[in-house]
């Protein structure tokens, strides 16, 4: 087979900065070896996430000049209104300033009641929310609205090297369980996350999407995806599930929302986009109720916290995400770092997800235990000796405390290796490799991290660590 070529030619450079060890030891202390807290300019190879990390295209450039500023009803909102239609199919699809906002909109709605004079009062007790695996910020949106998130992910989901096409795939049986265990009327939405970020990046097949859209229906609760990678998502079902290998790839988009009542999405993410996202549905009242929380925080309805040359952003990187050649480079290009690390049997989640490497740190660095983050080590680890930056999913991220400030651990503990859109050749790629392969040489020595400080939510955005002596 020919080699996979980048279906795309670079026209502008961003050069990047390379420092020395000693330099980036100070560098990691001054963050309170936290990477959200290191300066971008230090970092040489930024794998923190994919989130509004792509490059942008000329014709995406082209449209930011383009955008129609107009407060109201803006030329770009209808090209935005019209492709993400083309692709999502709902009837209501409201900008927003991220994926987060869609998500806070939506819960907010769920887990309030409304009074008589429109207002929301707080509801979410003893209301539940499942998914596959809530990602960080619905899982947060969720809880500070006071519900209670329950991930369903299937078994296979939940061990690094078990083999499945589908590792994203909601437990069906888990979750009409779930249902029957907590009644219907406590569940005001079921969600899905395509691709399963919190999980490894791994997609949910469109067999799975059909019989949890089933399920809901029959319980008669609203169904919605979190769609931020719906286009990676889509090209796994063309080439893993029988029956999709001739579909385009807008008409697996098209089938996959059909089953549903609505999305919530970062455009950040599988829309090549710096900022923005939205929120979409087909139920007329909530979208009369969404648009008021909307117009509080986010905007007028038509651009939703966003200027008119964002929207123009994200119509073209929705025309360019669903390109098959795009698509089939982008799959291979994050599984080729995959391959180069389990040549050397480094520990990784099988098979190779969308957007992502996902190392097994638990099986990386056996000894070090959950209590002392094996996961924030080794994300240290890898800023130390060769500038790269990652993050840590697991017990940093998704550790519970009790009254007594023992910790229940996360399933897994995670480093993901997020991989930008169009941003990284293959020789970045094959230096994280080496650098990887240096770690390995020496991971014995590797040792355990504790957190000194920590807020309530999202903790592994601010918490300040420090090295275990
Ligand atoms: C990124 C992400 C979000 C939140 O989107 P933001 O644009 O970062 O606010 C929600 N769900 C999933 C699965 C994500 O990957």
């Amino acid at each position: 087979m020919k080699t996979i070529i980048e279906p795309f030619k670079i026209k502008s450079v961003e050069y990047v900065k390379t420092t020395t060890k000693d330099e980036r030891e100070k560098i990691l202390k001054r963050a309170y070896y936290n990477p959200f807290r290191i300066p971008a300019e230090d970092v040489l190879i930024d794998l923190l996430t994919d989130s509004g990390t792509s490059a942008m295209s000329a014709k995406q450039w082209a449209g930011i000049m383009d955008g129609d500023e107009s407060y109201a009803g803006s030329k770009s909102y209808f090209r935005f209104e019209a492709q993400t239609k083309k692709i999502f199919g709902f009837k209501h699809i409201i900008p927003v300033h991220q994926g987060r906002a869609a998500e806070r909109i939506l819960f907010t709605k769920l887990l309030s009641e409304i009074d008589d004079d429109g207002r929301f009062i707080n509801a979410g007790k003893g209301k539940y929310i499942p998914n596959n695996n809530h990602f960080d910020t619905t899982r947060a949106n969720i809880e500070f609205n006071g519900g209670i998130a329950e991930d369903l992910v299937i078994e296979e989901g939940k061990h690094p090297s078990v083999l499945h096409p589908f590792k994203g795939n909601m437990d069906t049986k888990k979750l009409e369980e779930f249902i029957k265990k907590v009644g219907a009327k406590n569940i005001p939405v079921c969600m899905l996350t395509i691709t399963n970020n919190a999980g490894g990046g791994q997609p949910v097949s469109m067999q799975n999407i059909r019989e949890t859209s089933k399920i809901c229906k029959k319980y008669k609760i609203p169904f919605f995806l979190d769609a931020c990678r719906f286009a990676e998502n889509a090209y796994f079902i063309k080439i893993r599930e029988k029956g999709y290998e001739k579909k385009s790839i807008l008409e697996i988009c098209n089938e996959m929302f059909s089953y549903t009542d609505g999305c919530t999405m970062s455009a950040k993410k599988d829309a090549f986009a710096n900022i923005g996202g939205f929120i979409a549905m087909n139920n007329d009242e909530w979208y009369e109720q969404c648009k008021n929380l909307i117009i509080i925080t986010e905007g007028f309805e038509t651009y939703g916290g966003l200027a008119g040359r964002d929207l123009e952003a994200i119509a073209q990187g929705l025309e360019e995400v669903i390109d098959e050649n795009y698509l089939h480079y982008r799959i291979a290009s994050t599984k080729y770092l995959g391959e180069k690390l389990l040549s050397k049997n480094i520990p990784i989640i099988q098979p190779v997800g969308g957007h992502a490497i996902y190392l097994d740190a638990k099986g990386f660095l056996p000894h070090i235990p959950p209590e002392q983050y094996p996961g924030q080590a080794l994300v240290v680890e890898l800023f130390r000796a060769g500038g790269i930056r990652t993050v840590e999913i697991g017990s940093v991220m998704f550790g519970k405390f009790d009254k007594n400030g023992k910790m229940t651990p996360a399933d897994m503990e995670l480093v993901r290796f997020a991989i930008p859109r169009r941003v990284y050749t293959q020789s970045h790629i094959d230096y994280v490799a080496e650098i990887m392969w240096e770690i390995n040489d020496y991971k014995k020595k590797i040792k355990g991290i504790k957190i000194t400080e920590s807020p309530k939510f999202l903790k592994h955005f601010t918490a300040k660590f420090a090295p275990i002596a």
